[in-house]
């Protein structure tokens, strides 16, 4: 089956080019100006722009997080995928504790995740691994496979925790292979001590007890290790203004990377003051409006490699079963389908962030980071025809933006956008 797309503004790399895209059987044949395919079904863009469809490093899918299960499973992810573009996302398997009676060896619960979303999950996925027992030996043969780490510095009751001589020592031992490590970074020190200075009475002691500070100083010694084992290292979920400066200037000497995150971006501590301030809960939390307005200058200022949602979506009831004691209130929000349209009104819209520059933190760059590109993340000859098709005239009704079909609570609620585009996915199959 061929496809002829033509009129459209096509993304090349750094910017939009006058193109069409010729597709046969679901990937880019070719590329040119006024390109002529007699079998080809042509389908006109009227100028609209092309892009790369989205991809996300950071989604939590078919976990068990907090002990409960997550709102969006597989399926469900696989339909907010379809709707609102979503080519490929980076997943987690967390190896589950001795303790756990359903407790499998790493590389079997890998299986067993890689064959569900295989058979799910219509997109690419891309894993990011965190043992919790398991050494290196262990997990080497998946890190061939080109799987990646994820540590936490923190999290020591949900036995995530990784001191830093421990992380340290995992460089090491990989000094040949060198997977990209992903890290959660606070440090659990001071975590411990501002959590003992700050009972959790009300939503906003989570920004107390878990301050800047905590993720500046495990950013600082996560840096020094990447530096000191000359390690590709990539620091999630970025909320601090301070960790990015410091990521910005370890570049020079190490391929570190990072990202941030809508919530960061956009939204700050006063969710937390208010009357529903649970629902907004997510580690790290949502920082001062000073902190979350130098966040959004550094992401002008190309500071950032990608951003991702860290996609936690809980149920309103798991969400809300205890929010007069917030410590047991499960952390993390639903942010997947929100992305694009929502920063495309909020920052490109409003000037703030030009189109050309916020297509590789959604392209381009999460692609590289996860091994896809230049399948994902690129139009060019050989790629995946999954593509976006941004239309210039605006809809006439503004959108809800959604982050979840599934029953779980919309840190967007509040939004609503007139980005007109939407998923274009070329049709299998010989003519
Ligand atoms: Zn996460």
């Amino acid at each position: 089956m061929k496809v002829l797309l033509t009129n459209g503004h096509v993304w090349q790399e750094n910017g939009f080019a006058k193109l069409d895209i010729l597709i046969e059987d679901g990937t880019i044949k070719a590329l040119g100006e006024n390109l002529t395919e007699p079998y080809a079904e042509a389908v006109d863009c009227k100028e609209a722009y092309i892009l790369p469809a989205w991809l996300d490093m950071h989604v939590h899918v078919g976990e068990k997080v907090c002990g409960l299960d997550l709102a969006d499973d597989w399926q469900s992810l696989s339909l907010l995928a379809n709707r609102c573009g979503i080519a490929g996302i980076g997943a987690f398997i967390t190896e589950r504790q001795p303790t756990d009676k359903n407790k499998k060896p790493l590389a079997e619960q890998y299986n067993l995740a890689s064959r569900t979303a295989e058979e799910q999950f219509r997109h690419a996925v891309h894993w990011h691994l965190t043992p919790t027992v398991s050494g290196v030996k262990d997990v080497y043969p998946l890190l061939e496979q080109g799987c990646d780490l994820k540590f936490y510095t923190t999290y020591r009751p949900h036995g995530l925790y990784r001191s830093y001589a421990e992380i340290a020592e995992w460089m090491q031992e990989l000094k040949d292979l060198k997977p990209r490590l992903l890290v959660h970074c606070e440090d659990d020190e001071l975590v411990d001590s501002m959590t003992g200075f700050n009972p959790f009475h009300h939503p906003f002691d989570h920004a107390r007890r878990r301050p800047e500070m905590a993720e500046i100083l495990a950013v600082e010694r996560i840096l020094d290790l990447a530096i000191q084992h000359s390690y590709p290292v990539h620091i999630v979920h970025v909320s601090s203004p301070q960790s990015a400066l410091l990521i910005d200037e370890a570049r020079r000497s190490v391929p570190v990377t990072c990202e941030t995150a809508p919530h960061y971006l956009l939204l700050n501590e006063t969710m937390l003051q208010r009357e529903d301030g649970h629902r907004w809960l997510c580690t790290p939390p949502l920082r001062s409006e000073k902190s979350r307005g130098e966040l959004t200058e550094l992401l002008q200022d190309g500071l950032f490699d990608a951003i991702a949602t860290d996609h936690c979506p809980f149920t309103k009831a798991d969400k809300d079963r205890h929010k007069s004691t917030p410590e047991q209130v499960p952390t993390g929000i639903a942010g997947v389908g929100a992305t694009f349209p929502l920063l495309y009104e909020t920052l490109v819209k409003t000037g703030r962030l030009p189109l050309e520059k916020l297509v590789p933190l959604l392209t381009s760059q999460p692609a590289r980071l996860m091994n896809l590109y230049p399948a994902f993340g690129s139009i060019s000859a050989g790629s995946k025809a999954s593509l976006i098709i941004l239309q210039q005239e605006p809809l006439k009704n503004p959108q809800p933006i959604l982050s979840s079909l599934r029953d779980t609570y919309n840190p967007w609620q509040d939004c609503c956008s007139t980005t007109n585009y939407y998923f274009f996915e070329a049709p299998y199959g010989k003519q």
